[in-house]
């Protein structure tokens, strides 16, 4: 029996699929848009940052194919930390695997999926939200960053160990991720401000040959872009946004997964506690500004580690253990930078 009330998606990524599997369980009736109906095929890194109800929700969903425990963290491709941890901070998961699954399991709910990109008209009778789920593609290409991915076989990676090195004179960085338990399966790739999907391609195969002295078999090559460099605008003229298209990515990180699940999250549970579209608006705008500051928080350290350039590698390497700790857990906040100016004058110069 439904509840009579309907809410409009545009967009099925993780964000909008997410959404519209938690709503249509709660018998909220689902009219989406996407122009991928049929299949996601965004690449992507497939690292999701963990929380508890995120793990619980990977777990249930049997996604997880492996888990990151172990970080090398770089500049410039010399290493300046490495970090293991006790208990995993990300999961490898298989996304368009758990997008297929919201989308099939929200299907189940009654949700129909027209294929196709109409305009976002506002709400119309009976509609008590209109969600703006596109991910990047809600945004002018001038915010955005094309980011190269490939998956590959080797023989030679560690299933639990992840690399991370940034270019900060280049405004990117260069990844080297597992893609299952084994080390059998890699996901690399690249992505810069100042260069295209072509560039971040010969870079990440320059960068994986120096990493795996082995013979690295691609399997699958493409190129999308992010919105690192969007506006944050949650609810504009009526139309309440998740995910990349609310400019909820971590810029600093390239990460968007846990924003996207974070923020997806918290408007189905705005929306189940409130169908008066005023009140709706305010509540979500009021519970996701955490998220929105720390998107903010992003955007300026990509910018300051960019203006940096080169003296950026000793001031990382300068940084204490918590700060990659708390970066790689996506835990970064004002708070926690100004404990550290506090404890480390001496960084202050190089802001200067
Ligand atoms: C190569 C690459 C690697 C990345 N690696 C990581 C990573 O390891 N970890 C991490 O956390 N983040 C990563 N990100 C970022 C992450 O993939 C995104 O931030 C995340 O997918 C955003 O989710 P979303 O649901 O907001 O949007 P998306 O996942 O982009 O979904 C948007 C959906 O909208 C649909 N759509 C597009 N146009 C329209 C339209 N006009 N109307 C209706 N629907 C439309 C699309 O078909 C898609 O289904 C990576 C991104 C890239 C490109």
């Amino acid at each position: 029996m439904g509840t009579g009330k309907t809410v409009r998606i545009h967009g099925l990524g993780i964000s909008g699929s997410y959404l519209a599997w938690r709503l249509s369980s709660e018998s909220i009736s689902i009219r989406a848009f996407d122009p991928a109906a049929n299949v996601y095929s965004k690449p992507c890194g497939d690292a999701i940052t963990l929380r508890p109800w995120i793990r619980r929700l990977l777990e249930e969903t049997s996604v997880i194919k492996t888990y990151v425990k172990r970080f090398i963290i770089r500049v410039n491709g010399s290493t300046i930390t490495e970090h293991k941890a006790g208990e995993p901070y990300w999961a490898i998961v298989d996304k368009h695997g758990m997008i297929s699954y919201f989308r099939r399991e929200a299907a189940r709910n009654g949700l129909k999926i027209a294929r196709g990109s109409p305009e976002l008209k506002p709400r119309g009778p009976g509609e008590i939200a209109v969600v703006d789920a596109r991910g990047p593609y809600a945004h002018p290409r001038e915010s955005w960053v094309y980011a190269y991915r490939i998956l590959a076989r080797t023989a030679k990676w560690h299933g639990d160990t992840a690399i991370l090195d940034f270019y900060p004179s280049l405004g990117g960085l260069y990844w080297l991720f597992p893609a299952d338990s084994e080390g059998t399966l890699i996901n690399f790739g690249a992505g810069f401000l100042n260069s295209g999907p072509a560039a971040a391609r010969s870079f990440a195969f320059e960068r994986v040959k120096a990493d795996i002295n082995d013979t690295v078999t691609p399997i699958d090559e493409r190129a999308a872009p992010i919105a690192i460099l969007s506006n944050i605008v949650v609810v504009e003229r009526g139309i309440v946004r998740v995910g990349e298209a609310g400019g909820l990515v971590i810029s600093s990180a390239g990460e968007g997964n846990r924003p996207g699940l974070e923020s997806a999250r918290l408007l189905a549970e705005t929306v189940l506690a409130s169908d008066d579209p005023g009140v709706l608006e305010k509540r979500y705008r009021r519970n996701v500004s955490r998220l929105a500051s720390e998107a903010r928080l992003s955007r300026s350290l990509l910018q300051t580690a960019a203006r940096m350039g080169d003296r950026f590698s000793s001031f990382a390497g300068s940084l204490p253990d918590s700060f990659w700790e708390n970066y790689l857990q996506g835990r970064i906040s004002l708070r926690y930078l100004l404990s550290v100016a506090l404890r480390k004058p001496g960084l202050i110069k190089y802001f200067l």
